[in-house]
């Protein structure tokens, strides 16, 4: 079943469209990456499908419904987004912070939450290994902790879709690959839908059922990851000539940067 559908959707800012003819559709537990250089639009495309742009055309269904005809509340129980890991946020614990995604589950705000709430941020923060946490101050966590306690609140949200905005970045190696790691067991043992932005191809290329390239504001090339990860694709995305190599652990193509030595 397709989960999310995206048809000729323009997508921007007051003084700028972004997005333009942008279609493509995300099977229920499928994996996509939407990768691209910076100011290609993919931040932009985050923010479009959760309805948060002041410039939005075309169709966009969730779960079958019209983006256009929810409340904010209804567009939340089916999609969870994880911001990139930057600013400083107020000064809630680890567990304040898992717990607001409940609140979108209240029938008014700041209502107590049930027993059932509780066990859902329970659980969210064992499954993201952040249980340890939950007394700490969110800002006095490291870069890898915090993504990771920014999972744990979109899973608490228990929709099934989950939006990442370059889930990778400002994250040491190790960190890198456990995120990818827990956003697979995600998909795979808890049926999750997952979008990422991502920078590093190298990175999301294994996790990934579906790639897309955005250029411009445009897809250039969108499939499965071994249809779309050519010289030639790379070529027209990055405008950067690279080759490519096998990784030994998957198989899979790996970028290779062609670093051009000046002769003395
Ligand atoms: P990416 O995530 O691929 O780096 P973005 O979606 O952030 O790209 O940006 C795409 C384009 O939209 C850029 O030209 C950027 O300057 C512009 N843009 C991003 N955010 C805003 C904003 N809040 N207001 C106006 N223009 C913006």
């Amino acid at each position: 079943m397709e989960f999310l559908a995206v048809n000729l959707l323009q997508a921007g800012y007051p003084d700028q469209v972004v997005l333009r003819e942008i279609r493509f559709e995300l099977q229920a537990g499928q994996f996509l990456a939407v990768c691209g250089r910076n100011g290609s639009g993919k931040s932009t495309l985050l923010r479009a499908l959760l309805k948060l742009l002041p410039h939005l055309k075309g169709k966009i269904y969730l779960a079958g419904r019209d983006v256009f005809q929810l409340k904010a509340r209804e567009i939340a129980a089916l999609t969870a987004y994880v911001p990139q890991v930057t600013e400083p946020v107020f000064d809630f614990s680890v567990e304040e912070m898992v717990s607001m995604a409940r609140y979108f589950h209240q029938p008014i705000f700041f209502t107590r939450l049930s027993e059932a709430d509780h066990e859902a941020v329970r659980e969210a923060l064992f499954l993201t290994e952040t249980d340890h946490l939950r007394h700490k101050s969110f800002n006095h966590l490291s870069s890898g902790e915090k993504q990771r306690v920014l999972i744990a609140r979109a899973l608490a949200q228990d929709s099934p879709l989950i939006l990442l905005d370059e889930p990778s970045s400002h994250l040491d190696l190790n960190f890198q690959l456990q995120v990818y790691q827990l956003l697979r067991r995600l998909q795979k043992e808890k049926g999750k839908t997952i979008l990422v932005t991502e920078h590093n191809l190298n990175l999301c290329l294994p996790y990934c059922d579906r790639l897309m390239f955005l250029k411009n504001g445009k897809i250039v090339a969108s499939g499965q990851p071994l249809e779309v990860v050519n010289k030639r694709v790379l070529q027209e995305v990055f405008d950067l000539e690279v080759e490519l190599r096998e990784n030994s652990s998957t198989g899979l193509p790996e970028i290779s940067l062609i670093h051009h030595r000046e002769r003395d």
